[in-house]
């Protein structure tokens, strides 16, 4: 009998050229945090989303939030609003900075940042004479955020907003790419993203001076001297020009890459809306998920984690949703808004495995656990 394979959450997924650019980068000796292909890659990312914006290429998402922080003057005792139901990485920068998160909880139609409780939180920090620095929206497993309503409320107010696209590369809003939707966005390619650099990431911004300021700070902000002479605390977050290859490459199939995450949603939808235990999240109006990760809803934590545990023994990797940062142990001292809705789908949530190179046998045998446990 044929031994199963493991199947992965998220696992990358190579389209083949990608070992061109590495060989290139090779060949003509650019092993280093610039180069061609770094600038291919920056074009590929910008005519992608749409043009009109500029991209920096960098060693990480968490190094782009952190340069986005660095850009928009947030320093010591400044408050952030930062979406509470995400990952760490999206929070973490505010640490850095010596700033102070203040954690927003989401709304139930796209998990995503509440505008609500948004504005409650702004209004409460003004009135404490705390005005927030800036927002951190995240748009989480590719669903968007509510841009205009976050972006309103923004304006209104005047605080920047910084778009955590990290995990929605291909999501659209309105017909508009994730990632350039707010004052600046930012973009990773880390090795279980939808498409990666096995590590890597990536700051959008509006103009050319703040592209050049970034690229300055990634690259230990030196002065134009001859001798190596240092007016600002710089950074070491550029992207390798041998990585940028293989992101060179994967923008070539980043169209596939959404294709197949959608698909698998589908699938996954199609043969399990049957069963009133277990939902999903539906796009609204307008809205365009890549499907990163299919996320189910299940009726309870008992429920969630039979799942989780009977598709384990067939070695099938499946993951609860985000543990909201208001939860989390190092965050949970810091001041929250909440409303309920990420704690219940922390509760209750359950990551799918949604890698673009699942296979049809994979589909079917995650599918055939899955309905077995629900037939129950
Ligand atoms: C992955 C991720 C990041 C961080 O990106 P890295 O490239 O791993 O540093 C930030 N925010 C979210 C929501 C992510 O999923």
């Amino acid at each position: 009998m044929l031994t199963k394979t493991k199947i992965y959450l998220s696992s990358p997924h190579m389209g083949g050229t990608e070992q061109n650019f590495v060989k290139e980068a090779f060949a003509t000796n650019w092993i280093a945090p610039l180069g061609p292909n770094v600038d291919g890659f920056e074009n590929d990312l910008k005519t992608y989303l749409g043009g009109d914006k500029y991209v920096a290429a960098l060693s990480s998402g968490t190094a782009a939030i952190h340069l986005a922080l660095q850009l928009l003057d947030v320093s010591h005792g400044d408050e952030v609003l930062c979406q509470s139901f995400t990952f760490s990485a999206s929070a973490n920068p505010i640490m850095y900075q010596g700033a102070t998160p203040v954690f927003i909880d989401s709304e139930r139609e796209t998990w995503n940042m509440s505008p609500e409780l948004l504005e409650t939180a702004i209004k409460d920090r003004i009135e404490k004479y705390k005005k927030p620095k800036a927002i951190i929206a995240v748009h989480l497993y590719g669903m968007p955020y509510k841009v205009n309503e976050i972006n309103a409320i923004a304006k209104k107010y005047d605080i920047p907003v910084i778009e955590d696209s990290a995990e929605a590369l291909g999501s659209k809003y309105f017909s508009l790419e994730c990632g350039g939707l707010s004052d600046m966005g930012i973009l990773s390619f880390n090795g279980n993203k939808i498409i990666t650099t096995s590590g890597g990431g990536a700051l959008i911004v509006k103009t050319k001076e703040l592209k050049d300021k970034a690229v300055f700070l990634s690259t230990q902000a030196r002065d134009n001297a001859p001798h190596y002479e240092h007016s600002f605390v710089g950074f070491n977050y550029r992207m390798s020009n041998v990585l940028a290859g293989i992101g060179r490459g994967q923008m070539e199939v980043i169209d596939d890459r959404v294709e197949a995450r959608r698909k698998n949603f589908d699938f996954y939808k199609k043969h399990l809306s049957q069963f009133k235990e277990v939902t999903f999240l539906e796009e609204p109006e307008n809205f365009f998920s890549n499907r990163w990760i299919t996320c189910i809803e299940t009726e309870s934590f008992e429920l969630r984690e039979k799942l989780r545990l009977e598709l384990l023994k067939d070695d099938i990797e499946t993951r609860p949703l985000w543990k909201p940062m208001h939860m989390q142990p190092v965050f949970k001292d810091y001041l929250h808004f909440t409303n309920g809705t990420s704690e219940k789908l922390f509760e209750k949530g359950l990551c799918l495995p949604s890698g673009s190179n699942l296979s049809q046998d994979d589909l079917q045998r995650i599918l055939n656990n899955i309905t077995n446990i629900l037939k129950l």
